[in-house]
């Protein structure tokens, strides 16, 4: 993956005049979002998607003791606010199609902790390299049983899944701007909440949790978890590019496809459905037969050695060392795929230059 760091054509003007030390730059950032996820979604921006997810998870009530339900193949961000609330995490494997949490081993899973005495107080599901899951199950799973959801977009700001953007869908939804992200602020996250109140309240707690008084006053305990003003203003920016950028992916993607396409054994992630558009923030494969001497690994040395970056993909987290004790309901599937997949070059600045290389180091192999 690209070192550099896509701003586009930008040419911002880093002035300190256009820097307010108010919250200008953050309430127009805020704005700016809530323009494009549309009606009824309140969006408190704050420096990291991790916060994010932390603040939801605080705002539904999570506390010591408590079980929530999470996907297990993401990355490790997901999870680990569940932990910093004393709480624990009960892991869910992926489906195959979409490659996110399981609608039939979440609800196998809820039944079973229910079984046990303890009911789950949320479920945290994601849309890994900006594939939506199987988002109308998961709602009515959570409906049914009436526990509320955190839908993780960290990765998939700039998809939809008919014709609704993720981040949209949940009680909270988080979007990330971190370095890696389809567009950044060098670090930054929004909470999308769905009333005013949630909105109030997630940023007063952003903010310390001042109380209203002529003085530093404090009732609760807060959180240093805004953003700050020059991201805030570096986000207004990069929001004019966001349809760029997702249009570059998805070209990226589909010369990934084409090339594939004619592969026996290589499989190319994308949309299993016409009614879901994935940002494809991350072009990713899959080996689904034996091929000779072929290994995800083989691949990954191959473009090493021509100087390409690869990656495995999210190692699941019921496999990771921190989380060797949390539950986990599942069948392999994300094992298999941790196994068997490679993340590819992806940035927005590939050029096809950039992208015959890729390929042509990886038909070395073939
Ligand atoms: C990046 C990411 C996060 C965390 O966002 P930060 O802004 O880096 O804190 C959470 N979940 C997923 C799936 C991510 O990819």
């Amino acid at each position: 993956m690209s070192k550099k760091i896509f701003l586009s054509n930008s040419t911002l003007d880093f002035s300190l005049k256009n820097i307010n030390t108010d919250e200008k730059n953050i309430l127009d950032f805020e704005n700016s979002l809530e323009r494009y996820l549309g009606e009824n979604n309140f969006a408190v921006a704050l420096n990291s998607g991790t916060s994010a997810i932390h603040l939801a998870l605080i705002l539904l009530g999570v506390t010591n003791g408590d079980e929530v339900i999470c996907q297990s193949f993401t990355f490790v961000a997901s999870a680990n606010p569940i932990l910093y609330l004393g709480a624990s995490p009960i892991f869910i494997d992926s489906e195959k199609e979409t490659w996110n949490m399981s609608p039939y081993f979440l609800e196998k899973a809820i039944l079973d902790r229910i079984s046990k005495g303890k009911k789950p107080k949320v479920i945290i599901f994601v849309h890994l390299y900006g594939m939506p899951a199987k988002i109308d199950e998961i709602l009515a799973i959570s409906k049914k049983y009436n526990i509320p959801l955190i839908e993780d977009a960290a990765e998939a700001l700039g998809s939809e899944y008919k014709g609704q953007k993720c981040g949209t869908f949940g009680d909270f939804g988080i979007i990330s701007f971190n370095n890696n992200k389809i567009i950044t602020t060098f670090g930054g996250g929004i909470l999308v909440c769905k009333n005013k109140e949630y909105k109030e309240k997630a940023t007063f707690l952003s903010k310390q949790a001042r109380d209203v008084a002529p003085h530093y006053q404090h009732s609760e305990i807060g959180y240093n978890y805004r953003i700050s003003n020059l991201s805030a203003f570096i986000g207004i920016d990069q929001m004019q590019y966001l349809v760029a950028n997702k249009n570059l992916r998805r070209n990226i993607n589909s010369f990934y496809k084409d090339f594939f396409n004619n592969i026996d054994g290589i499989y190319l992630f994308e949309e299993y459905k016409t009614d879901i558009v994935s940002n494809h923030w991350l072009s990713c494969l899959v080996l689904n037969k034996e091929i000779k001497q072929l290994s995800v690994e083989s691949i990954r040395l191959q473009l090493l050695k021509d100087n390409i970056e690869s990656r495995p993909l999210w190692k699941p987290l019921h496999l990771q060392p921190l989380y060797k004790d949390a539950f986990f309901y599942g069948e392999g599937v994300s094992e298999n795929l941790f196994k068997n997949g490679l993340c590819l070059p992806s940035g927005s600045n590939l050029t096809l230059v950039d992208l015959g290389r890729i390929t042509a180091s990886i038909k070395k192999l073939l």
